[in-house]
């Protein structure tokens, strides 16, 4: 692995940072309280080509690679989670999902829009009865005799649903096959049949829309399945591996947040006449923050560059997500503690943090299934 970073890879990370410090920090308070979806930040970052960060120029985005993407969303996470929670789904769990899956027509038609920020992408895999078991889904596609499918049913949810204009759906096609019978499909939300449900009142990520869609006898024609009938599991666990990597570079941006706040008022908060970073228990604290910290964004590096190298990088993946989701929530509860007080007031930025770091223990696999993935990579036994 080299440690040194390429000229593109630090010119999209300095990019992120700065419209991150500029654009998003000021305001992320105000999204998190309103629970305002961000669109004009969201289409200002598509413009800067953090929508699509590993999707060629030919198809609208930025034509860079694993380790770029984290770079960025690290900065992106920094400033808000919520933010990055919406530029993660749009960059791998759609964009990258029909980069690998979709032909030549799909990804130019389902791509380029989503990629460049035009429109936003959404990745429809959880139901009310089924989450950590994808196998166990209700909603329904019914192949029709001219090959088209009628879907039926309700996915929860899902992030940017009230808001995106394509989905990657995944609906089970072949109800006796289990993981076999599904198959992926992609949704134009504009058309008959598509309906937004219920919005999910959040603890945090709250900018990041999330809601339930509903399919009531909605058409797919035949040229809208994603890669082939009954291909759907394995395609949804592909992109979820790639996903993991965008958790955990968000666990990591939220971390340094705290983390960096954290040095700061262990300077200029005084006690007992000396500055509290003085005390040996807080010091205590801020080491073990930077052990976690730097941990966690080496792990997810590494995921980045075995995912750039071609081969596997499924238990990377989720080393780096179970490893950098931990990590942020140890920082952010310690950082609370370390501003006292202040901590909890809104008046800070700690509260938020801790509140977000919950999310990435939860979403794209919990931690005990990150555990179960790499103890059975590991094992080979299921
Ligand atoms: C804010 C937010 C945004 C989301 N965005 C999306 C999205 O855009 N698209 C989408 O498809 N989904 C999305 N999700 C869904 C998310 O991926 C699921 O919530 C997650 O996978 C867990 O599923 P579940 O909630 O059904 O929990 P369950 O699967 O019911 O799990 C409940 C508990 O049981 C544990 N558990 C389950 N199975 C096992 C096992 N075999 N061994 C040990 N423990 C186990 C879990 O770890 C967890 O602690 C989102 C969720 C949230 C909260």
């Amino acid at each position: 692995m080299d440690f040194r970073f390429s000229d593109d890879q630090l010119s999209i990370q300095s990019i992120a940072r700065d419209f991150a410090q500029k654009r998003i920090a000021p305001v992320a308070a105000d999204f998190d309280k309103s629970g305002e979806f961000p669109l004009e930040n969201i289409r200002q970052m598509g413009q800067l080509g953090l929508m699509g960060i590993e999707v060629p120029v030919e198809y609208g985005g930025a034509g860079m690679d694993s380790i770029a993407y984290v770079l960025a969303m690290i900065e992106i996470a920094a400033a808000d989670c919520a933010h990055s929670t919406i530029m993660s789904v749009n960059n791998t769990l759609y964009c990258n999902g029909l980069l690998k899956f979709g032909s030549e027509e799909q990804k130019r038609k389902y791509v380029t829009p989503i990629a460049s920020g035009e429109a936003i992408g959404a990745f429809a895999l959880t139901e009310p009865q089924s989450g950590s078991d994808a196998t166990a889904m209700r909603c329904r596609a019914v192949r029709q005799g001219d090959g088209s499918f009628v879907i039926n049913g309700k996915k929860s949810w899902i992030t940017s649903g009230p808001v995106a204009k394509y989905v990657l759906l995944f609906a089970m096609s072949d109800p006796d096959k289990h993981a076999r019978g599904i198959t992926a499909f992609m949704i134009d939300t504009a058309r008959a049949g598509f309906h937004c449900g219920k919005t999910e009142p959040k603890l945090g990520i709250r900018a990041s829309a999330t809601c339930e869609i509903e399919f009531e006898d909605y058409h797919v024609p035949a040229e809208d399945v994603i890669g082939s009938e009954g291909h759907g599991f394995k395609i949804a666990m592909g992109v979820l591996d790639a996903g993991r990597i965008g958790i955990a570079s968000q666990a990591v941006g939220l971390s340094r947040a705290a983390y960096q706040a954290t040095l700061t008022y262990a300077h200029d908060r005084k006690a007992f006449g000396q500055s509290i970073g003085s005390f040996q228990m807080i010091q205590q604290k801020i080491a073990d923050m930077k052990c976690k910290l730097d941990a966690a964004e080496l792990l997810t590096l590494r995921a980045a560059w075995t995912k750039q190298q071609g081969g596997r990088f499924s238990t990377e993946a989720a080393v780096a997500k179970l490893s950098a989701s931990e990590a942020a929530m140890w920082i952010t509860h310690q950082a609370v503690q370390v501003h006292g007080g202040m901590g909890y007031s809104k008046e800070m930025p700690l509260e938020r943090y801790f509140r977000d770091a919950k999310i990435t223990e939860i979403y794209e696999g919990t931690s005990e299934i990150q555990r179960l993935v790499i103890a059975r990579n590991e094992t080979g036994l299921r």
